[in-house]
């Protein structure tokens, strides 16, 4: 992508409504645009970033067996009546057409993946299997002041299995764990992420809560010194020691809730009459689970913790490019080694703009936090090559032109 050609700027002023770090840098480098309080759009940068997300994801639940699929966002109120959440959930939001129709905005799907699945389960033969899909979500967030970690819009990766017996769920519920952990690894933030223990609401003991450690999370959590687990601090009180391991030492850190993991059991199957016949005939209700990650949330994470006071530093699994090509008046030359580039695969942000300064393209770089930094000047050229430079190391190295791919792969 030439970067003359990209339709967005980068802006030296922070948006003056915004107190979150995530949106301010994000906002600032033109990967998104903020419509209203907790509404934000997706700019072509920001869009290649949360992609990026999204395959991971994919790929991880595509591997535990989940078959991908997309609900509505408008929902019959019936449904929402059924659970007894049209009157109960706070954040729900409700549209009225003009014949006054009342339908839900879909905050979450259990509403709908429940009488979706129902014709297709007869038997025990017919479990366990499990569905997801990537999806706006609407929810009336009281507190919207945290950026793309808190929308009253956002996209979520919401899974549902479904199952027979108890054990078969628990395996699948393991599974999930481990996809969760493959998940915040690759998208780098694997290292700052703990699993935390969170109360399971009044259907089971617990849930699990992904914690990503950051100094402007919503959350506070404990984490165990001997096991590194975690224990959301809303639940801490009636838990003195580690359900993990019984250690007693626990660490205070906030933290951003980035996904979730929670035992349904029979609370959505039940209102719907979900249930299937087992080896003996007998009807039974169908053990549910359900699995949440918010895109916007991992992406807006990576941002908090991953910044720096210059800007954004993508880790390459998530970045919007793999290589920033900045050109200091050699453009023909630059020309050549940008299509070179892209001939052999690599994405690459071509800094062509005339007329910009060295100094203005090496704080657009800093700002946007594209991996490496390629650098092509007159000087670069008369000592051989080109200027490499990580966006998260200081120093920089002459390299030359045949070495580059080598040293971005
Ligand atoms: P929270 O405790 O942060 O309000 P939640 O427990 O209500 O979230 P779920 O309904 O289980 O969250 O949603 C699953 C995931 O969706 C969360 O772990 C989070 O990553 C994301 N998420 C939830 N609410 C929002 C939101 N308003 N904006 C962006 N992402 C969200
Ligand atoms: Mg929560």
């Amino acid at each position: 992508m030439k970067q003359s050609k990209l339709f967005t700027k980068t802006r030296r002023e922070t948006p003056k409504d915004e107190i979150a770090k995530n949106a301010q840098l994000l906002i600032r480098a033109g990967f998104i645009n903020k419509e209203m309080a907790g509404v934000y759009s997706y700019l072509p940068l920001g869009l290649k970033v949360l992609k990026k997300i999204e395959n991971i994801i994919r790929e991880e639940i595509n591997a535990i067996g989940g078959q991908e699929l997309l609900m509505s966002s408008l929902h019959p109120k019936e449904n929402w009546e059924k659970t007894g959440r049209w009157d109960s959930l706070d954040v729900l939001y409700k549209v009225t057409d003009s014949l006054e129709r009342e339908n839900a905005l879909g905050p979450t799907h259990e509403e709908i993946v429940v009488p979706l699945a129902k014709p297709f389960i007869s038997s025990y033969r017919d479990l366990p299997f499990s569905v997801y899909h990537f999806q706006n979500k609407f929810r009336k967030e009281v507190r919207a002041k945290s950026g793309i970690l808190r929308g009253r819009e956002f996209i979520m990766k919401d899974l549902y299995s479904f199952h027979s017996t108890k054990e078969d769920f628990e395996e699948y519920y393991q599974k999930a764990k481990e996809a969760y952990i493959n998940i915040f690894d690759r998208v780098g933030i694997g290292e700052l992420t703990h699993i935390a223990f969170a109360s399971g609401g009044s259907f089971s003991k617990y849930s699990h809560e992904f914690q990503t450690i950051s100094s402007t999370g919503e959350d506070v959590i404990y984490i165990c010194k001997k096991c590194s687990v975690a224990i959301n601090k809303e639940i801490i009180d009636k838990q003195k020691e580690c359900p993990e391991c019984e250690g007693d030492d626990f660490e205070e850190k906030k933290s951003i809730e980035v996904g979730n993991i929670f035992d349904l059991k029979t609370k959505f199957s039940d209102p719907f009459g979900l249930e299937y016949k087992d080896i003996d005939g007998n009807r039974k209700p169908v053990l549910m689970g359900c699995y949440g990650i918010g895109l916007g949330r991992v992406l807006g994470t990576i941002v908090e913790t991953l910044s720096d006071d210059k800007g954004i530093i993508w880790p390459k699994s998530v970045a919007p490019f793999r290589v920033h090509l900045l050109s200091l008046d050699q453009n023909q030359k630059s020309k050549e080694i940008y299509d070179d580039l892209i001939k052999k695969g690599i994405e690459v942000l071509f800094d062509d703009r005339e007329g910009v300064s060295a100094g203005e393209k090496f704080k657009d770089s800093d700002l946007i936090g594209i991996p490496y930094r390629i650098i092509i000047s007159e000087k670069s050229l008369k000592s051989g090559g080109v200027e490499l430079k990580k966006r998260n190391e200081d120093k920089s190295d002459i390299i030359k032109i045949e070495e580059i791919i080598s040293k971005i792969d």
